[in-house]
Parts: C-alpha cells; structure tokens; sequence
C-alpha cells in the first residue's frame, strides 16, 4: 500500500528514497543479531515489520505523496511537500538506524529526560551511538534522495541540479528532530506498562506471559506505533519549516 502510492504518486526518485529506507534499515536489523536475539525475547519484539508498524514509519510519507501527486510539480505548495516528505523518511529511518545500532552500545541507555540510567530497550532510553546512528541515518535518506534527484534531472533535463545539496543538511537536521521527538514522548508520554506476575516493564498491554500488565505511566492509547509516527510527522514539520524561513 504504502510502497504502491508512493511510487504512483510521487515517482521513482520518491520511490527510489522509500527503498532506502526499506533496504537499509531491513539489512541493520541483521546486522549483530547474535547479540540482539536475547534482546528481542526480552522485549518481545520481533526484526519484521507488521502491518501497525509499517504504516507508523511510512504511513505519513505515503499521506504526503499522494497529496503532492494529487496538487502536481508545478503548484506553489510542491517543494514544500517534497521537503516534508524526505523529512518524514528521514525521522523513520533515523529511528530505524538509531534502534538497531544504539542497542549495541557498550554503555547503558540514558532517559533523554533525566539522564537516569534505565535498561537497553526501554522507550525513551538514549546512547551517544544511537544519536549517532539517527543522524547518519537520516544523512543517508538526504543523500540518496539528492543522488536520486541528481539522476532524475540528468535523464530527464540532460542536466545536473547542484544547488539540491540542500537536501542533505534538511534531511540530516529534522530526520534527527524526529528521532529526539521519539525518545522524549518514550520518555514521558507513552504508555508504559507493569507485569506484577514477572516484575517486568513491558510496553504492551497484555504482557508476553499472558496477564494483564499495570499501565505505570503515559497516555493508554499512545503506543511505540502512534509515538513512531508522530515522530514522522515532526520530521516532516522541521523540514517544511526550515525550507520556509530558508527560502
Ligand atoms: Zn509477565
């Protein structure tokens, strides 16, 4: 769905960005799963993506390319979408890179709010690697869509369109704004939840051992999901709103 309106509505250069995305984020995922895997029995989480999931991470970008499809190249409002689209790109893949780097830090995750030092895996937990990964993973989604929008013009226009460098820092800053939105509402916001039968933090409601868990802290109805893709949407926002005081 979300791969089908992006490539529809906004082309292969959008289309093009998404597999990025798609392709980096499914090969980090791999990438030292040996120490991952007593991880993901911890926290009951899983390298595949369901549908939930999908649609917080590329859902918005999906919304945004089908109005920028819908309103044309040539409308005024045009780049502007386009910028909020590799923003929203940028924060999910930020995120991505930053969750299966960060949790390979040799050091303990701090909360971005207090500083606390919490377990791996909790919402809200950061490291210097993972701050580290969200900003090169949201440059990549920068660079690829510049190298992207490079070929497009050559094949299209029989010319480069250097002055889309831009692109790159856009990307990099509001991919690393999605990121941090998402550890702070992990930190505060989102519902966190308490098995008393297995003394557990989880973030479901009904833990893995089947009982009901004792929501802790946070909004019952803002879970990793919602937060992910409100993540997306101030990814999307920082980067429409630096292309307009810009430019
Ligand atoms: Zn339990």
């Amino acid at each position: 769905m979300i791969g089908t309106s992006i490539f529809g509505f906004g082309g292969w250069v959008w289309g093009g960005t998404l597999v990025v995305f798609f392709v980096s984020s499914s090969l980090l995922s791999h990438y030292g799963e040996s120490r991952k895997a007593p991880l993901r029995e911890q926290f009951a989480k899983d390298s595949r993506r369901d549908l939930a999931q999908t649609l917080a991470n590329g859902g918005l970008a999906a919304l945004i390319a089908v109005v920028a499809g819908l309103v044309g190249r040539t409308a005024p409002i045009f780049p502007l979408l386009a910028l909020a689209f590799y923003g929203a790109l940028a924060a999910a893949n930020a995120d991505t890179w930053a969750t299966e780097l960060g949790v390979l830090a040799k050091q303990p995750p701090r909360l971005i709010t207090t500083g606390q030092v919490v377990p791996v895996g909790t919402s809200g937990g950061v490291t210097w690697q993972g701050l580290s990964a969200a900003l090169a993973g949201a440059a990549f989604i920068g660079l690829s869509a510049f190298l992207l929008v490079q070929g497009a013009a050559r094949v299209t226009l029989g010319s480069w369109l250097p002055q889309d460098w831009v692109l790159i820092p856009v990307a990099a800053i509001s991919g690393l704004v999605g990121s941090a939105f998402d550890s702070l509402l992990g930190a505060t916001l989102q519902a966190a939840y308490y098995c008393d039968k297995c003394n557990k933090e989880t973030e479901q409601a009904t833990h893995r051992c089947g009982q009901p868990a004792r929501l802790q802290r946070g909004w019952r109805w803002l879970d990793n999901d919602g937060v992910n893709f409100l993540a997306t949407a101030a990814g999307a926002g920082s980067a429409a709103m630096m292309v307009m005081v810009l430019f």
